[in-house]
């Protein structure tokens, strides 16, 4: 049935840039036999899923959006693509996004945009708008996004989906294509947060394969998610991300959401986090930094796409290695691979990176002092709801301002969850509410937007 809707709508929506019918097929089938003999493997064994196209699948094209990887097969799977197929669940393709993760409408991809299902004529948000417009649209009832200043929940809210950030280090880094190594985490997609819990429990836990990640049981996130209770929890609203800059009707669905809480026993305090508005300047300094490292591996030896340089007969590698980058990369990543090494070369290093990682200590310390004073936080998601394809494209500054609200919870690992909070009045599009709880807490926020539900 998934397999028609993404032959029926996909041409519109544009969510996948590989779809594998064989494949998920076979696996769909397997697991239809286990659960006959009574050998399920999981709650969501046979549930189909999308992955994004960041995650290596072995034996399916993964390219992360990006020319450099066209054609490229990976010889094997991430850690959470293994999980997925242990438990039984088919993969039904890869999922659009902007080239190497960087952007917030998917328009970077190198294959073209995908669309939100809302509106065709508007963005799905990004990094990650192909799984959450495949969620969306109803072409898959999962999918694995990744987030590393809010890839995962950006999406989720401006299309009406929920979208889960773990932990930093709760679910296994081993091959996703790194963006920025210390921000990035892949977490569920999904319509419901009891389908965001149950998918997280899969993915999550501890492997040696990722020496970041955290060697410690999956926090008890579908137990929260079934209890959605409330009562008694002390629900910080961060006075820096919410009410001015905000779209007035999604500051108006965001306390609709507030007051729910309220009717169900919980308890609303005001928490001040006065660094998160340095938030913005730091990822986008730290991001780009630890991106042109990353990105170095693509020198067009190892992996993907070799160009030669035109009308030089025997070219040196450096010569092949310039045209294949100088081909390879959109302006997006090439804007941040320049900014990235400026920040780290020397004489600048202090001036920016070392700033950066300062006011990353700061905020983590603000987050600290807030979760004093509140079990979870709360803010709306996105500033706004989906804008339109074209509109940011060609202001930089504009498109880094969506991550406004979903950048803190990555400098500083904590976990965070977007669910929907209703349909802003001015143009009934999505709008989203977001909670972010504690680091290895990550069972708070599913209890809470279980509550909401
Ligand atoms: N919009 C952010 C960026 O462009 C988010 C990226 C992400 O989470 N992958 O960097």
């Amino acid at each position: 049935a998934h397999l028609d809707r993404i032959a029926a709508v996909d041409g519109d929506v544009h969510a996948f840039l590989h779809v594998d019918p064989e494949g998920a097929l076979a696996a769909a089938r397997q697991a239809d036999e286990q659960r006959a003999a009574g050998e399920s493997r999981s709650a969501l064994a046979g549930v189909p899923i999308a992955v994004k196209d960041v995650v290596a699948t072995q034996g399916q094209p993964t390219t992360a959006g990006s020319k450099m990887l066209q054609g490229w097969i990976p010889p094997y799977d991430a850690t959470l693509v293994t999980r997925l197929r242990a438990a039984g669940l088919p993969i039904l393709g890869k999922t659009n996004m902007d080239e190497f993760a960087m952007g917030s409408s998917t328009e970077h991809s190198a294959y073209g945009p995908s669309h939100n299902p809302w509106d065709l004529e508007r963005t799905p948000g990004g990094s990650g708008g192909g799984s959450s417009a495949a969620v969306a649209a109803f072409e898959a009832p999962l999918a694995i996004g990744t987030d590393t200043g809010g890839s995962i929940r950006q999406p989720a809210s401006v299309t009406g989906t929920v979208g889960a950030k773990p932990t930093y280090g709760g679910v296994s880094r081993y091959g996703l294509i790194a963006l920025a190594s210390s921000l990035d985490q892949a977490g569920p997609c999904t319509r419901s947060v009891l389908d965001a819990a149950l998918l997280h429990e899969v993915i999550g836990g501890h492997d040696v394969m990722d020496s970041t990640s955290i060697d410690a049981p999956v926090p008890p996130v579908v137990d929260a998610a079934r209890k959605a209770d409330v009562k008694g929890l002390r629900i910080g609203v961060i006075k820096e991300i919410s009410g001015e800059g905000f779209q007035p009707g999604v500051q108006k669905r965001f306390e609709e959401s507030l007051q729910l809480l309220v009717d169900r026993g919980a308890e609303v305090v005001e928490v001040s986090c006065p660094t998160f508005e340095q938030g913005l300047a730091a990822y986008y300094l730290i991001l780009p930094s630890e991106a042109s490292s990353n990105l170095a591996k693509f020198d067009a030896m190892r992996y993907g796409l070799r160009v030669s340089p035109d009308g030089v007969d025997s070219p040196s590698a450096e010569q092949v290695m310039a045209a294949t980058r100088d081909a390879g990369f959109g302006d997006e990543v090439k804007r941040r691979i320049i900014l990235g090494t400026y920040a780290l070369s020397s004489g600048y290093y202090d001036a920016y990176y070392g700033q950066a990682q300062k006011v990353r200590t700061l905020i983590a310390r603000d987050f600290a002092a807030a979760f004093e004073k509140a079990d979870v936080l709360v803010s709306p998601t996105a500033p706004t709801t989906a804008f339109k394809l074209g509109d940011k494209l060609d202001d930089p500054m504009a498109m880094y301002l969506n991550d406004v609200a979903t950048i803190p919870a990555n400098l500083a690992g904590v976990p965070g969850l977007s669910l929907p909070s209703g349909l802003a009045d001015e143009d009934g599009l999505p709008a989203g509410f977001q909670i972010l709880a504690p680091a290895a807490k990550d069972h708070l926020m599913y209890g809470v937007g279980a509550a909401l539900e």
